[in-house]
């Protein structure tokens, strides 16, 4: 039934062997023959005082990812039979969550601001989170289509060339939050989601601005879902370890940028700092102790191919070799493009065809999703 709201191209996409086997479980929980692993973690029990430390409870979080990975490795038909339990293993995640929220640590800027106390970081966010829009999404890649996207509020980026800036950072101290999203609890989070799904989305997008300063709600949202649908995480990837330690087990799919291949370019065009360290970090982290389902989406810019695209491809076909790669070439000079005339164009074919052949010269799987 599903499956035949697809997009055409979505068609061609799954008879590419390397898709099936690479996405197998991302497809099998799509046709119900596998479990979405957030709903496996809610039957990891998980007893702990939540006023104890967080170095204790991160040392419970590490058990219970041990725990949680042993028995994703069981057949479904043990996994069907286990219970969910009152308090799991995602209300431990949650709740060191809503911890680091005290000291926000969600991304590698470590603002340090208490969120819960109302104080707001570079993200302008403090504990409330905001949806500025959740629909079916048909431009996402073929084989995520039609996808059940949440948009938030709120960046803790700062690109020059955002599309989206309107959500991401143009609206900080010029308008107000209430003014142009919708604040939600982590019910009413969860019941958007599964009102996309009901409506036929495969997935749960979350996406942003980016959802990494949303983490906390985005927890707590899991603990009310239970629809067996692929938790997907569509991000900048610039989270903490600490915090990436939190969804890790429960995201079924990723869905990262990889927008730089060097930190000189990442501080001047998005007010990053250490942009190659981190990524390249948290990238091998998911393809290693992750679900490994990955497309890595890189947007060509003009006049980067040699500086950011093809160390980048390097990167992939060395280190993250399971992943696909959605090669993109729609990049548009928005927002403060002009400011900068290097990138105050769109790419080249040229440069989209240079980047192209290097990435089959490496090997790297990127036609199905391009
Ligand atoms: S999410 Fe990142 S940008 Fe926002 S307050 Fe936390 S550390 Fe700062």
């Amino acid at each position: 039934m599903i499956f035949k709201l697809r997009r055409p191209d979505a068609d061609i996409a799954w008879k590419n062997p390397e898709i099936l086997k690479r996405f197998s479980r991302y497809r099998e929980i799509i046709e119900n023959t596998q479990i979405a692993r957030y709903i496996i973690a809610k039957t990891v029990e998980c007893d702990f005082n939540s006023d104890d430390s967080v170095e204790n409870l991160e040392k419970l979080l590490k058990q219970k990812s041990k725990e949680f990975n042993k028995i994703l490795s069981e057949d479904i038909n043990s996994q069907k039979n286990r219970k969910i339990q009152e308090k799991s293993y995602i209300n431990l995640s949650e709740t060191i969550a809503y911890k680091y929220l005290e000291n926000c640590k969600f991304c590698e800027r470590r603002c340090g601001v208490n969120r819960i106390q109302g104080e707001k970081g570079f993200c302008h966010l403090d504990k409330d989170i905001y949806v500025s829009s959740a629909f079916l999404h048909w431009g996402e890649e073929s084989v995520l289509v039609p996808s059940g996207t949440i948009f938030f509020i709120g960046c803790n980026f700062g690109c020059v060339f955002c599309q989206n800036y309107d959500i991401s950072n143009a609206w900080k101290g010029r308008r107000k939050i209430e003014d142009i999203a919708q604040k939600v609890d982590a019910k009413k989070l969860a019941a958007i989601a599964q009102k996309l799904v009901e409506n036929g989305g495969i997935n749960v997008n979350w996406v942003g601005s980016d959802p990494i300063p949303c983490l906390q709600l985005i927890l707590k949202s899991l603990l009310y879902q239970n629809i067996n649908i692929t938790q997907l995480w569509n991000s900048n990837f610039y989270l903490t370890e600490e915090s990436l330690d939190l969804i890790i087990d429960f995201m079924d799919f990723w869905l990262p940028d990889l927008k730089y291949g060097n930190n000189t370019c990442a501080e001047k065009y998005s007010g990053i700092k250490n942009y190659w360290e981190v990524l390249t970090r948290n990238l091998k982290k998911i393809h290693d102790d992750g679900s490994g389902e990955i497309i890595i989406r890189h947007l060509v810019m003009p006049n980067h191919v040699d500086c950011c695209s093809k160390p980048i491809l390097d990167f992939i076909a060395k280190e993250v070799p399971k992943s696909v790669v959605n090669i993109m070439g729609q990049f548009r000079p928005e927002y403060k493009s002009n400011q900068y005339p290097e990138i105050n164009r769109r790419p080249t074919s040229s440069e989209i065809q240079e980047v192209k052949k290097y990435a089959d010269k490496l090997n790297i799987l990127y036609k199905p999703v391009s």
